[in-house]
């Protein structure tokens, strides 16, 4: 049986190294148009940041190892030109020699991910400004921050979702004047969230320009639709992401409302034999099965496995996702599961919406305030949604969150959940279990309501705590 695998990072290689358990005498082969594969995009940001010295500590496998460990070949520099479902081949092109030749595939895993979308502005080829999308855009962003970039440069980052931030942060790190352009909000929270990263950036000396819609970049200046110029040697777009579903369309493969290829839950696509993973798909809600699209590599990485079961015989569905995330900006812990108020809204739900802030764990132990948005359906009392923002302990109350809410959790039940607690964890009731009861009180007209409010304390802790993480090196041993 062949197997071949288009693209190897998250989806493409995860496959290959499972289904190499799976399936030891299958061929099997990556095909990848970069120089690199199994690199860990999530520590790029930290790798330019300096806070990860050797970039083998990101990308630590190469094709040998492949061969070696998972009996995988993998040919780097060779782009997928056509996929021919009729005769199950592929075109392939080997860029460093310039040859096209067809290799023939049992089964095959569109495994393209996503690539940087660059908006419409005039002189983004310009030589000081980059997307980071690859591992050959992190070297890149690397040697001109290395080559180019003397003591007194600024940097100017285009767009405020969780890549931009954590370039900003890293950028700082640097010890770079950094300006964000953003054009609405800071980060894809509630916009009514948004001035507590905005205070967390001011604290760094984050310079925050709004409502900035960048037409050109010309030498190091930034132009403005509004007239406005913005002085920078350094631009960065962080404007976004586009999947790579052109050899999907080639072919009529299914896509979907989002733009990206459409594939049941055993990730097989709408032409028989033909799986697709990772950035390249949308995927279903578990909260109500429509579509969504929150490309990431946590998700990458499982359906990659799920579609390596699937072509061994195992009979593996991928359930879906909840939405989770997080990311780091400077000493704040950001992220969010579920739905957001408006994502309820626009489903019709009649929904129930409140704030609260409570301590991670006791302040004696370091514990500090967790801001906590919630949004609960108020017809069958589930909870739908959170969004978290804080200093510490903000991952283990959103997996919390998560998983309560792909259970599909009664929002009296989040109140008496059997956490764990001790003084240095966790107060005696965990901020989740907070979250449960403020929610109930709410439904069940118990108490006065707090819906809408957000204590104005949380702003002024912000501004006024010390700074403290943004040097910590990263210790991957
Ligand atoms: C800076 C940054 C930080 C991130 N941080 C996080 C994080 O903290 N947490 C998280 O969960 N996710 C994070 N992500 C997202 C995560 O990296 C992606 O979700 C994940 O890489 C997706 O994996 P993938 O295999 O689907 O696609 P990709 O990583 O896009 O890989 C697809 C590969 O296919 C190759 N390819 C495309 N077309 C062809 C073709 N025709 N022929 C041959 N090869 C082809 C591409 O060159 C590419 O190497 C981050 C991403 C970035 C850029």
């Amino acid at each position: 049986m062949r197997i071949l695998i288009i693209g190897g990072v998250a989806a493409g290689s995860s496959a290959a190294a499972k289904l190499s358990r799976l399936k030891p005498d299958w061929d099997l082969v990556i095909y990848e148009e970069t120089e690199d594969i199994s690199y860990s995009s999530c520590n790029m940001p930290y790798f330019i940041g300096d806070l990860v010295d050797d970039p083998e500590q990101i990308a630590p496998r190469d094709p040998a190892y492949f061969k070696d460990h998972y009996n995988t070949e993998v040919y780097l520099h060779h782009r997928v030109e056509k996929i021919n479902p009729g005769d199950k081949t592929i075109q392939v092109h080997n860029l460093k020699e310039d040859r096209t030749f067809e290799d023939h595939y049992d089964k095959l895993l569109i495994a393209t991910g996503a690539r940087a979308s660059i908006p419409p502005i005039e002189g983004v080829d310009q030589a000081n400004v980059f997307s980071l999308r690859k591992f050959e855009d992190m070297v890149s962003i690397h040697n001109r921050m290395t080559c180019c970039m003397p003591e007194g440069s600024s940097v100017v980052v285009i767009g405020a979702g969780f890549i931009g931030l954590e370039m900003v942060e890293n950028f700082v790190r640097l010890g770079y004047p950094v300006k964000l352009l953003v054009s609405d909000q800071v980060s894809k929270l509630s916009k009514e969230l948004s001035p507590y990263l905005e205070a967390e950036l001011i604290r760094y000396g984050v310079e925050i320009i709004k409502d900035a819609r960048a037409v050109k970049i010309q030498g190091k200046k930034v132009h403005l639709k509004d007239g406005r110029v913005i002085d920078g040697d350094f631009v960065l777009l962080a404007t976004g992401i586009k999947p790579n579903i052109e050899l999907a369309e080639d072919i009529g493969l299914k896509i979907g409302s989002f733009g990206a290829i459409e594939t049941n839950k055993q990730m097989e696509t709408s032409i028989p034999d033909i799986y697709a993973a990772g950035d390249v798909v949308q995927t279903q809600s578990l909260i109500d099965g429509s579509p969504i699209y929150l490309p990431l590599g946590s998700t990458a990485n499982k359906m990659g496995r799920v579609v390596a079961d699937n072509m061994a015989g195992n009979k593996v569905a991928f359930p879906g996702i909840v939405g989770t995330n997080i990311f780091k900006l400077f000493d704040l812990e950001v992220g969010s599961t579920g739905l957001s108020e408006a994502q309820a809204k626009e489903k019709g739900y009649k929904t129930l919406v409140y704030y609260h802030i409570h301590r991670s764990h006791y302040a004696s132990h370091g514990g500090e305030p967790i801001l906590v948005k919630a949004v609960v359906d108020r017809d069958k009392e589930e909870l739908l949604g959170t969004e978290v923002i804080g200093f510490t302990g903000v991952k283990n109350r959103l997996d919390i969150y998560a998983s309560f809410i792909s259970f599909h959790g009664n929002i009296h039940d989040l109140e008496y959940l059997d956490t764990a607690y001790a003084p240095p964890f966790s107060t005696v009731r965990d901020v989740a279990l907070y979250t449960g009861m403020i929610g109930a009180n709410l439904l069940d007209k118990k108490a006065p309501s707090q819906e809408g409010k957000i204590d104005e304390n949380f702003l002024t802790y912000i501004q006024n705590r010390p700074s403290s993480k943004l040097m910590t090196p990263i210790n991957f041993s």
